[in-house]
Parts: structure tokens; sequence; C-alpha cells
């Protein structure tokens, strides 16, 4: 890693005052629930959008319960069952034969077992969900048509430049800006991130163009010899999400989320059972897009100064456990719980990164052989034994609110 520029200190002195200026580079789901958890906690705060328009990609996410802990703390709980599902069962199933290797009780099961249920959900939903929740608290927080180009520290305080000419002061700065972070960049250095050498599609298929049938179990996965399709329902059950994952020499395409063909992903799952290649089939021409899979080693750090980094812009992790999102939600409430905490500023942001860190890390590593467990394995005698998840690795267990810190 090329070692960054070092930019500014903080005095161990400075106290945390409920008029902080506290400036999120980033409107994504990590920056957009840290806004909201640091409102809630009586706090100032302004948000930094690139974006012309707030939105989300035609996704979906799967929220476990150690995300909807924090979704329910925050107020959210309610909209998250207007637009969210909430699967009874999860099942990994045979690619040829459609028969359940796997069977994830969910549902009920989840709660009783963690206090919070196992969600899915489209990620412009949540989004939506998230942004009015923090315009509510203050209609002027989101500033959209603002890209960050750099920032500088005076010691007493930081000043962000924006592509439109304008530069904004904070006394802290959180970079929320995703896997191609800029706030990471200037701390750290630019590296580029880790190809895992697989490539997702995604699509959206009105569930009006399927028969019923297609979607029992609620949400399953189909395991094939290197490749694999999750599928589940969304915005309360209209759509079926599915993500297609194979592997794929590089990624050429200019950035990382690109129209597709739908022949495509038909032709590359066409030794999959009917039912799987049904759904590929009945997406519309216009709702099929293709991810390239990055992820990025773990940092031994993730601020300087006043400055830090929350969510895939401190730990960029490929998609194979499902918690990315999820992970950014965890981020942000620890990052409020810590400013509420703390008296000082240097406390504050100490505080969260050593609750964070470490999880952070151990997301990334374990979802990269996640994907070596599930590419490599022989479908015909995978099982329980094998399969690995949130709930296998202790993930759900975590309740941000809780956790001591
Ligand atoms: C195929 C796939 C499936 C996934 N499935 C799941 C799942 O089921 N569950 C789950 O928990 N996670 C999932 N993830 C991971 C999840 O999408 C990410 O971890 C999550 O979106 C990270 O949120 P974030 O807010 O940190 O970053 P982002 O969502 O990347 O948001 C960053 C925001 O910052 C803005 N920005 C960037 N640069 C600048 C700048 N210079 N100035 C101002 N603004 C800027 C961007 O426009 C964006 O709005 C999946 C990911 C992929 C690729």
């Amino acid at each position: 890693m090329t070692t960054g520029i070092s930019k500014g200190w903080l005095p161990d002195n400075e106290r945390v005052k409920k008029n902080t200026a506290i400036m999120i580079i980033g409107a994504g789901i990590g920056g957009l629930t840290a806004a909201l958890a640091l409102q809630r906690a009586g706090f100032k705060v302004s948000v930094y959008e690139q974006a012309a328009e707030l939105g989300e990609a035609g996704a979906g996410l799967t929220i476990a319960p150690n995300g909807m802990h924090v979704l329910n703390h925050l107020g959210l709980g309610k909209a998250m069952k207007t637009i969210a599902m909430t699967p009874r069962h999860g099942a990994v199933m045979h690619y040829k034969t459609g028969r359940v290797l796997v069977d994830i009780p969910r549902g009920d099961t989840q709660v009783e077992k963690y206090g919070a249920p196992y969600c899915q959900v489209h990620r412009a939903d949540l989004h939506a969900a998230l942004v009015d929740a923090v315009a509510a608290n203050d209609p002027q927080c989101i500033h959209t048509a603002y890209t960050l180009t750099d920032f500088s520290d005076s010691g007493e305080a930081i000043t962000a430049d924006f592509e439109n000419g304008v530069s904004v002061i904070a006394d802290v700065l959180i970079g929320c800006d995703g896997i191609r972070s800029v706030v990471r960049s200037e701390l750290f250095g630019k590296e580029e991130p880790r190809f895992t050498g697989y490539i997702a599609w995604r699509g959206m298929v009105p569930m009006a163009n399927l028969p019923q049938e297609l979607t029992g179990p609620d949400s399953a996965i189909w395991l094939g010899p290197g490749h694999f399709l999750t599928r589940y329902r969304v915005r309360n059950g209209a759509l079926l999400n599915y993500v297609a994952v194979a592997a794929c020499d590089g990624w050429q395409e200019e950035g990382w989320s690109v129209a597709a063909e739908v022949s495509e992903v038909v032709e590359t799952f066409r030794d999959f059972e009917p039912n799987a290649r049904r759904i590929l089939e009945a997406t519309p021409p216009d709702h099929c897009h293709k991810w390239g899979i990055f992820d990025r080693d773990p940092l031994p750090v993730w601020g300087h100064g006043r400055v830090t980094l929350l969510g895939d812009a401190a730990h960029p992790t490929s998609p194979f456990l499902g918690q990315g999102a999820v992970m950014a939600m965890e981020d942000a409430l620890v990052l409020a719980r810590s400013f509420e905490l703390s008296e000082s500023l240097a406390t504050t942001l100490q505080r969260y990164e050593d609750a964070r860190r470490e999880r952070g890390a151990f997301v990334i590593l374990e979802s990269r052989s996640n994907l070596k467990l599930i590419t490599e394995c022989n479908p015909d005698t995978f099982g329980s034994d094998i399969h690995r998840n949130e709930e296998s690795l202790g993930l759900a267990d975590y309740d941000a609110v809780t956790v001591a810190i």
C-alpha cells in the first residue's frame, strides 16, 4: 500500500458538543444510517452526496437480524414491515435437480433466536426510507451534487473541497463514500480494489411474469459448479430479485455496474434446472445489470485526526455473506453511541474504530473464503455440515445497540 498523506492532528482535550459539526461524505446506506443515528443522539450532521439525485440501484438486499437491530432502534422497523419481506425459510438447492441441500429456518425462528427478523428488501425502498427519516429530522441535512475531491486539516477544523467549487468546514469528517472512497485514498494513498474473479448479474422480475410455485421456498440459492444463483422477493412480494454469480477473467467495463443482455445470464446458467432458468428468461430487457465483484484487504487503522471511515469505505467486502450493508449499519450506530459516550473527539473516534475494526476485517476475510467454499464445493455432496452463513459464523449474534464499546 502507498503511504498516504498525513493529514492533521486532533488535540486530546477537544470536547464533543451537541453542536460539533459532523460532515458525512456519501448518502449511501452507510452515510444515511450514520446521519440518522447521530441525529437521534442529538447531533447536527450534514451529508454530502455526489449524485445529483438521491437513489439506489435496482437490486435487493438481505438484512440479517444484526442489521435489523439497528433499523429497529432507529425507528425504521415499522417502515421495514411495509417494504420488506420476511422469508419463512431459506434453502440451498442443487443446481440441476432443485433438491434442498440445506434448509435454513427464517421467519419467527430468527426473531426467537436473535430478537429481530431476517428481512429482504429492495435497496431503493430502504434507501428512500432512510432519506425520509433523515430529512424529517432536518430537511437541510442532505446536499446532492457535491463530489468530494480533497480535504485539508488546519489542526482546528477540516475543510472539504467539492467539485462544484464549494468548500465546507467541519469539526469531523466521516467518509462513507463506498469502495472507491476518496476519503480513504486521501488518508492512506490510492490503491485499486481487488477483483475477486467473479461477476454478478442482478435482475428484478415482476412476480406477475412468473408462476407462484417458482418461489417456494421463499428464499433460495442454487449451487452449481463454479457458479450460483440466489433469488428472493422484495417490494412486498411484487418483484423477484436475483443475483447470479459466475467466474470471469477480468472486469474491463467502465464503472462497477453496466446494463447487461438477459441472453448473457441465461446462457451462463443454461445448465441450471428449468425453474432457475425460467426466472432468468423472464427478466425484462432493461432490468438486468452486471457488476464486477471487488473487495480490499482489511486496513490496520481507519482514520487520522478528525477523519474516519465507515461502511464500504472502511471495509469493502465481497457480498458472499450478505453482510456489507449490514456492517455499515452497525458501524453507524456504534459511531453515534461513541459520540454520546465519549467526552473528547479523539476518544470518540478511537472508541468507534476499536469497536469495529476487527469485525470489519473478519467479514472481508470470511466472505472471501465463503466464495471459495461455494464455488469449489461439489453440489452433489454439499450439506449443512459444509454450509456457512452469518449464523454459523456468529455474526447474527451481534447487537450494535447494546454491545459494549
Ligand atoms: C452483488 C452485491 C450484492 C450485495 N448484497 C448484499 C446483501 O444482501 N446484504 C448486505 O448487507 N450487503 C450486500 N451487498 C453489499 C452492500 O451493497 C454494500 O456493502 C453497501 O452498499 C455499502 O454501503 P455504503 O454506504 O458504505 O457504500 P455505498 O453504497 O457504495 O455508498 C457510497 C455513497 O457515497 C457516494 N460517493 C462516492 N464517492 C463520493 C464522493 N467523492 N463525494 C460524495 N459522495 C460520494 C456514492 O454516490 C454513494 O451514494 C452487496 C453488494 C453487491 C455488489
